[in-house]
């Protein structure tokens, strides 16, 4: 590392350390890790005795390239991304998610006040994150993080997350043109549930990972 990403580095450990341990106070397990590969090392520990195993769509977990290795592991995936996938095959998928063992997930903004905001064209991935799988785990990117309120993290998404999302799904939105939000009223806009998870759901085993890396959009 040069002394500017030693230096970089170094502060965003600060900001990730910090948004942990407003995590935790808000009761979540709550973990700092300073590679995605330690992150992949916890989910695939938490995995454990896991059968089936939800992926969200995120980019961010699939940037830990763990699904060959749970799939080797005799765990059933559960991943509706297939662009093979019928409408019904995706939505079949999508509904056992809402039951699975572990459902991992990206998290669109995650302000230093520990609160999880994301938006969701069809809703599944945020459903999931806040009740039915037995275990949640969900990864943030340093990318990720928000020194504002939870208006400043919509913000963040709209301007951040979605333009690019829009972008690689095909979506006819203004924002998959021009890259900039014009809260639109497209029959495609992907801004349809805004969910903040500002205290750990009562019933869910939710564990938030916090990389110091750029992860996902
Ligand atoms: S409201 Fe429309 S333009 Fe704005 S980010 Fe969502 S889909 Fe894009």
């Amino acid at each position: 590392m040069t002394m500017t990403e030693e230096l970089t580095f170094w502060t965003h450990e600060q900001k990730c350390q910090k948004a942990v341990e407003a995590l935790g106070s808000n009761g979540f397990t709550a973990r700092y890790c300073p590679t995605p590969q330690e992150a992949a090392d916890y989910i695939i520990a938490e995995a454990g005795d896991a059968v089936t195993v939800g992926f969200g769509g995120s980019m961010s977990i699939a940037g830990l390239e763990i699904e060959a290795l749970l799939r080797s592991q005799g765990k059933e995936i559960l991943n509706h991304s297939n662009p093979a996938f019928s409408l019904d095959e995706k939505l079949d998928i999508m509904r056992r998610q809402l039951t699975c063992d572990l459902f991992l997930s990206g998290c669109n903004a995650l302000t230093l006040s520990g609160e999880l905001v994301n938006i969701d064209g069809v809703g599944n991935r945020v459903a999931a994150m806040i009740f039915g799988p037995r275990k949640v785990i969900i990864v943030a990117g340093r990318n990720k993080l928000v020194d504002g309120s939870v208006q400043d993290a919509i913000m963040r998404v709209k301007n951040w997350a979605t333009p690019p999302n829009a972008k690689r799904l095909n979506y006819n939105t203004p924002c998959s043109r021009t890259g900039f939000c014009s809260n639109c009223n497209s029959p495609e806009r992907i801004c349809r549930a805004t969910t903040v998870i500002d205290r750990k759901p009562r019933l869910t085993d939710l564990h938030v990972l916090v990389v110091n890396a750029d992860l996902g959009f």
